[in-house]
């Protein structure tokens, strides 16, 4: 044991680097997502050139699927719901009237950059460009995120819009996905976002506990289980196969975290227009502590019309799902239309045609 005090001696403060930070699991696994339609197609058992215009579809918008995604997949059906939603399809190719790229007006409502002022109350804020899943049908798939964005981390005049509205009591992290981004960033953001005094809410709209489950880990759970703003998050699953395992105990460690769940679908041909699967949908969420919330009609994006399923046909399916289900279990039917100031419900008024 030493007798006489023991010289440390020290690096000037700020000299050494900062040790890195391991990468986590989550990150890992969606470096590792498929990005070769091909590849996809193999592994389901399916032949690789089996749908017209693949490629050059593939070429507009790149394949992204996770295996945790993929494990949720049946192998040998062309159909599956899921494929369906991450398969890029000779349709995408095809020019659609009324088919555009900012279909929701976005553009128009930036306010500062990566800020969009739509609606009374709440703005939205496009935190990355990145998601763990290409979906074909996404509104976004065009949006120039590059020239839209703040440089890295730089919300200064984000936050400086939103405390001189006073009138704004709730902001949403959208994208791409905002939990794309590492937990260090997002929990500075939120910390920030918490002292602004008339915030009263956290939104976080993401797909990525559905599609990538290993994303809901302790890191992310330590800054969302704290702070002064409520936590909500909108997630998206349109398939109740989608929150099968391993999405099943990330939505309920989130939900034992005190995370406010609710869930937003889209309606799409092929995948969810029946009554049988989007009843399913509801129970499944809620089953799992998740409230429906929002049955979008699709944003008429370039690209998607094959997904569409008309309006018709959308408020028949509605009002099966009243007939079945509670009243808390019927997500609102609705449709965005730029420059109004809120989504328009397609349903539960007009109930009928
Ligand atoms: S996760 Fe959301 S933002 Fe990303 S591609 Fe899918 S629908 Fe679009």
């Amino acid at each position: 044991m030493p007798t006489k005090p023991v010289m440390i001696t020290r690096e000037p403060r700020g000299t050494q680097p900062p040790a890195p930070r391991p990468t986590p699991a989550w990150q890992q696994a969606l470096a590792s997502a498929i990005r070769d339609p091909e590849i996809l197609l193999r592994r389901l058992g399916l032949a690789p050139d089996a749908v017209p215009g693949m490629q050059e579809a593939d070429r507009l918008f790149r394949t992204r699927v996770p295996e945790s995604y993929l494990a949720r997949m049946q192998p040998g059906d062309p159909r599956d719901p899921l494929l369906l939603q991450a398969l890029p399809r000779g349709e995408e190719t095809h020019e659609q009237p009324g088919f555009v790229s900012d279909p929701v007006g976005d553009h128009d409502a930036l306010a500062a950059p990566g800020l969009v002022h739509k609606y009374h109350g709440r703005v939205l804020l496009l935190t990355t460009g990145a998601c763990a899943i290409h979906c074909r049908y996404c509104f976004r798939r065009e949006f120039d995120y590059a020239d839209h964005s703040p440089a890295r981390d730089d919300w200064d005049a984000a936050l400086a819009y939103i405390a001189g509205h006073q009138e704004i009591r709730e902001v949403i992290l959208s994208g791409g996905d905002p939990l794309a981004l590492g937990d260090h960033r997002l929990a500075r953001l939120a910390e920030r976002l918490a002292d602004i005094p008339h915030l009263q809410r956290l939104r976080i709209h993401t797909r990525l506990p559905v599609i990538l489950p290993e994303r809901v880990d302790a890191a992310l759970l330590g800054w969302l289980g704290q702070g002064r703003l409520q936590h909500i998050m909108v997630l998206h699953a349109n398939h109740p196969r989608e929150f099968a395992a391993p999405a099943d105990q990330a939505l309920r460690r989130l939900a034992a975290a005190g995370v406010t769940l609710l869930n937003q679908a889209v309606l799409l041909a092929g995948i969810n227009d029946d009554a049988d699967t989007l009843a399913e949908l509801q129970e499944t969420g809620f089953h799992l502590g998740v409230l429906p919330y929002y049955l979008h009609q699709l944003d008429r994006t370039r690209g998607t019309a094959h997904f569409e399923v008309s309006a018709h046909r959308a408020r028949a399916l509605y009002r099966e799902l009243h007939a079945r289900l509670p009243g808390y279990l019927v997500p609102r039917l609705a449709r965005e239309i730029p420059g109004e100031p809120g989504k328009t419900l397609l349903a539960p008024f007009p109930a009928r045609e």
